[in-house]
Order: C-alpha cells, then structure tokens, then sequence
C-alpha cells in the first residue's frame, strides 16, 4: 500500500483527505492508499511515503513545528527522494528557501525549494478570491483534460522569483492588474507546492497528481 501522513496543525486534515480518497477513485488504482495524521516527531518515519503540508497561517505551522522539533526532521524526510511533498498555501510558504517570514527575522521555515515566495501576495484587502489558473503541459502530461482549474486563493501567496532551472512551473494566473502571468504552483524534483487550495472545490485534479507522483516514485524506487 501507500501511505500519505497530512501535517495537522490547524485543520485541514479532513478536507485533504477526502479529496484523496475521491482522487484515488477516480484513478482506479488497485493498492490501497492509508491516510494518517503528522502531529509529532515520531509520525515523521520512512513508512511514509508522501505528506502534505496544507494552508493555514504560515508563521503558527513553523512554530509548531519548531517547539514540535519537526523542522529538522521534516527536511531530512523531505530531502528523502523515497519520499513526495505536496505544500499548499502555508505550506508553499514553508517550503521556499525564501520568504518574507525570513526576511523579517521569523520562524526558520524549511527551505527546500528554490523559490522565493510573497506570503500575502495579492494583498491584504484581497482576503480571498477564486480564479481560473493555467495549467502547464507538465501538468496535463500527468492529468490530461481540461486546460484550467477553479482555484481557491485566500491569502494566497505567489512564486516571485526561482533560483534553479530545477523549478517547474505547474500553473499560473492572468490577472488584468498584473503585466506577467502569477506562477501560483510549482515542482521541484519531489517537491510541489500551490498557492490556492485544491482541497476546498471539488475537481481533485491536483489530488489525483500528487497520488500519481507518489505511486509513480515508490514503484521507481522500490520497483514494486
Ligand atoms: N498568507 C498566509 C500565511 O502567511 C497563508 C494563507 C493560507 O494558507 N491560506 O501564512
């Protein structure tokens, strides 16, 4: 089987994982796939074999993780290429080597991709909106269909800048007040991040991908 712990710290576990469980459905997959809780150290183990790191509020998830003393151990799992990392919103914000969390002295956050990501990029009147984004072609690769996706931004932060060739771009966002399109989901080797929340609507599209990614890695891995 496969199993997918969810970090849970402020609740969006059971959102996660029904969309999962929707997801795997949809993909006919035969093995089972086992759901369970990140809340301490010791839930961080190699039986796992992909987490997701959901939205929230940035600088509680990497206090917790910090009086927790998840960080280190978390990044070292992360770092595992045994093991798949999906973060969405907060979770995008902690897996960036940089931020605005950094940049003005708060919690060390995770660091494991190459980005450089805004925390309330649309601003702090836009609370929360819901747009169409883009879907790249290395998406569709592994989703094929429909083009784009209704996503839930709140607070939503956006990629500003990459500093690897490593970083893919997954989707973006046209907006009219903005020139460039907003990289809003990205991957990295084993790592991807979003910047809306794919757990809050109903299409599970971006489920169904991290799903892929994880049972594509453990067969590549293991060969089973
Ligand atoms: N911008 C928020 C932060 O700083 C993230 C919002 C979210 O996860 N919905 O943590």
């Amino acid at each position: 089987s496969v199993r997918i712990g969810i970090l849970e710290v402020q609740g969006a576990f059971l959102e996660h994982k029904i969309a999962l469980l929707k997801a795997k459905e949809k993909l006919q997959l035969v093995t089972p796939i086992e759901i369970s809780e990140v809340r301490h150290q010791s839930h961080v183990t190699s039986s796992l074999d992909g987490i997701i790191i959901p939205g929230g509020e940035s600088t509680t998830i990497s206090l917790f993780l910090k009086r927790n003393n998840m960080v280190e151990p978390l990044k070292k799992w992360i770092e595992d290429r045994n093991h798949v990392t999906w973060g969405t919103c907060a979770g995008m914000i902690i897996l960036a080597k940089q931020n605005e969390n950094q940049k003005i002295g708060g919690q060390p956050t995770l660091g494991v991709m190459d980005t450089d990501v805004s925390r309330n990029f649309f601003g702090r009147q836009v609370n929360s909106f819901e747009a169409d984004i883009s879907l790249s072609d290395s998406f569709l690769k592994v989703c094929p269909g429909e083009k784009t996706f209704h996503g839930v931004f709140i607070r939503a932060p956006a990629v500003v800048q990459t500093f690897s060739p490593k970083v893919e771009v997954l989707a973006s966002l046209k907006r009219a007040d903005m020139s460039e399109p907003v990289i809003v989901a990205v991957q990295q080797d084993n790592v991807m991040a979003t910047a809306f929340h794919p757990e809050l609507t109903e299409d599970v599209r971006w489920h169904q991908y991290f799903i892929e990614r994880v049972y594509k890695n453990k067969q590549a891995m293991t060969g089973t």
